[in-house]
């Protein structure tokens, strides 16, 4: 019996989607997956590592995130006028998250952007701040063409309709080849980023969240943030997945490049 107009593409997309999902079946069965923090077979990240993420908990400075005696600004940010209104982040940049963002930068971990949204969701619910739109720090092109992904438009993505706050994915683009940050001190952080972001959207008096994986120094959020404040918007509050840990009496320069992450 002849089909109906259209019935064969359709059923041709069926079967595509039939062969692509046996497809991952098999590919699953021989590459099995993996947790990114433990290595325990079956899945990408088990939930014994996410209950091992170290929470940031407050008291800490409203705008730079370090731990301080109250919730208001540290003496630092007291003194230091910036484009930013205030850093929150998920968890502490210690193992296991520190493998875990290695493998979801680095060793195409894009599954683990919406289980990796999860903690983000929570910290960000617990500030109880209302955005208007949601934008990822860029990667350059060369960048993002080596990697294949952007890490941070992925949890942006994930994380947007959790809070029910639109994507901007495009609204910040880098214009400048920066070196990796790892490699610099926190001065040097600052003059590597200064400028290598430009806002492209018409987006005056909004309320922006910057969305990013890792905050050392906040040097990148800064600069991010110093762009969207020249095209005009209201406030500029990021939040990112891990916080490199604050260590009394040691400034942002004494982090090990091991202990930091690269763009
Ligand atoms: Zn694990
Ligand atoms: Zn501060």
């Amino acid at each position: 019996m002849p089909g109906t107009p259209g019935e064969a593409p359709v059923q041709r997309a069926r079967w595509l989607t039939q062969l692509r999902d046996a497809g991952s079946l098999l590919l699953d069965l021989i590459f099995p997956p993996r947790c990114a923090g433990c290595g325990r077979v079956g899945v990408l990240l088990c939930e014994q590592c996410l209950a091992r993420f170290e929470p940031i908990r407050p008291p800490v400075c409203r705008r730079c995130g370090h731990p301080n005696p109250h919730d208001g600004l540290c003496r630092s940010c007291e003194h230091t006028p910036s484009p930013l209104d205030g850093i929150s982040a998920a968890a502490v940049f210690a193992p296991p998250l520190r493998d875990v963002i290695h493998v979801f930068k680095y060793g195409n971990g894009r599954g683990l952007a919406p289980a990796l949204a999860r903690p983000m969701v929570t910290a960000w619910q617990a500030t109880g701040l209302a955005v208007d739109l949601i934008a990822p720090v860029p990667l350059h092109a060369a960048r993002l063409a080596e990697r294949g992904y952007n890490q941070s438009a992925l949890l942006a993505r994930a994380l947007g309709p959790a809070v029910g706050v639109p994507v901007a994915e495009t609204l910040l683009a880098r214009q400048k080849a920066t070196v990796p940050q790892v490699t610099l001190g926190a001065q040097e952080r600052r003059e590597n980023v200064s400028g290598a972001f430009v806002c492209r959207g018409d987006v005056a008096g909004k309320r922006i969240l910057l969305i990013d994986d890792v905050c050392t120094t906040g040097a990148t959020l800064e600069a991010s943030a110093a762009a969207l404040k020249a095209c005009g918007v209201g406030s500029v509050w990021a939040l990112t997945l891990a916080r490199a840990r604050w260590a009394p009496g040691h400034s942002d320069d004494a982090l090990t490049p091991s202990e930091c992450a690269s763009r």
